[in-house]
């Protein structure tokens, strides 16, 4: 059986490095807010090139506090509008509910499933105040046209780089493209922790003086709140074996590459799309996702033969009944895609024989 992903066998190498760190947390005997964290901040920083890394408690928190401190220092309303991608997890779009600011929604690009320049230029109004570009599947959006957009129109661009670590654009790092990155940690991830867990990464010095702040109870001082602030702080633990991950998260990241070089120029069948990838480091393939017009008959033949395999996403946001005050929207291309994709199996501990297995079986579909 070739699982979509052994995220035991992905963590099995770490086994040692992680109870190492567990002792020296233990040994230590300080649990919240201590030198591990700070460490990670200052590692993860150092990897997006960034100044600042703030670490929470998960990818959606992260987005709720970006937005939060900027409600807080009167960057953004109640009521601004935010521009976001159609088709990406819920998540992105609860942030902007939960910050009370409005999310609308626009069609991304067919072949990328990212932002496209076109349809965000189309629905700034005098109300829009963000951008939230979601570097979707790994791959970044088109962030050179979406951070010109928003200097013309005055707007801030927050990225979603919950699936992109270590995804390079024209050698600037996700993470350091907008005014303020979300990620998670959540343990599927590329950089995944043993629990939830997230980060924001900036350069902005009095966002990230405020996100410090907001995260631990509005408070810079103990027992004093400036703010009215939540709890979600990047777990102690947590961030000890982030920093143990973080050095091999290229190594990883290539390995994904690779796999996703043999399955773009291996496999050939009519039937399928393949993804786009421009060649570079610009996709660090967090998932591989094929499209096809007959999605359930290929996930159960694949099944059938062994082979795992999910769905990035079954049902657009906008068609949740969460969100079915949306319910009346149209989105012809992102309802397209919720039919039509499907994720192969790719991660760092997939074997060569494994991937040749996928290829042959779906050449024959
Ligand atoms: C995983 C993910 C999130 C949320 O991360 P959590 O850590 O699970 O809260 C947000 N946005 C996108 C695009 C994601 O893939």
């Amino acid at each position: 059986m070739i699982k979509f992903l052994d995220l035991k066998k992905v963590n099995q190498p770490y086994e040692q490095a992680f109870q190492d760190k567990m002792k020296t947390v233990m040994d230590k005997g300080w649990y919240i807010l201590g030198d591990e964290i700070k460490a990670f901040e200052t590692n993860f920083a150092h990897y997006c090139g960034t100044k600042y890394c703030i670490g929470v408690g998960n990818g959606l928190d992260a987005l709720v506090l970006i937005l939060k401190a900027y409600i807080q220092l009167g960057k953004l309303q109640k009521g601004d509008e935010v521009i976001i991608p159609a088709n990406t997890y819920i998540a992105s779009i609860l942030a902007v509910l939960q910050a009370d600011l409005i999310p609308v929604l626009v069609e991304p690009n067919l072949e990328t499933y990212n932002l496209d320049p076109n349809t965000v230029e189309k629905a700034i109004t005098s109300k829009t105040k963000a951008i939230l570009p979601v570097h979707l599947y790994g791959q970044l959006a088109p962030m050179k046209e979406i951070n010109t957009l928003a200097k013309q129109n005055n707007l801030l661009v927050i990225e979603d780089a919950a699936q992109s670590h270590g995804a390079v654009l024209y050698s600037q790092k996700s993470g350091n493209w907008g005014d303020a990155a979300a990620f998670s940690f959540y343990p599927g991830k590329n950089l995944g922790a043993l629990g939830d867990a997230g980060a924001i990464t900036t350069n902005d010095d009095a966002l990230a003086k405020m996100i410090f702040a907001i995260r631990n109870y509005g408070s810079e001082k103990k027992y004093v709140h400036d703010y009215i602030g939540i709890n979600s702080r990047l777990d102690e633990l947590q961030a000890a074996f982030l920093s143990v991950k973080l050095p091999n998260l290229d190594k990883e990241n290539a390995v994904r590459k690779k796999i996703a070089e043999r399955y773009l120029s291996e496999i050939k069948n009519d039937k399928i799309k393949l993804p786009f990838f421009d060649g570079t480091q610009n996709h660090v393939f967090h998932l591989f996702v094929i499209r096809t017009a007959n999605r359930e008959e290929l996930q159960e033949y694949l099944s059938a033969n062994t082979i795992q395999t999910l769905i990035h996403y079954p049902t657009p946001p906008h068609h949740q009944k969460a969100l079915s005050y949306m319910g009346d929207l149209s989105f012809p291309i992102t309802e397209k895609i919720h039919r039509e994709v499907l994720s192969l199996p790719i991660s760092p501990v997939m074997t060569d024989e494994e991937v040749s297995y996928v290829i042959e079986i779906i050449n024959k579909f």
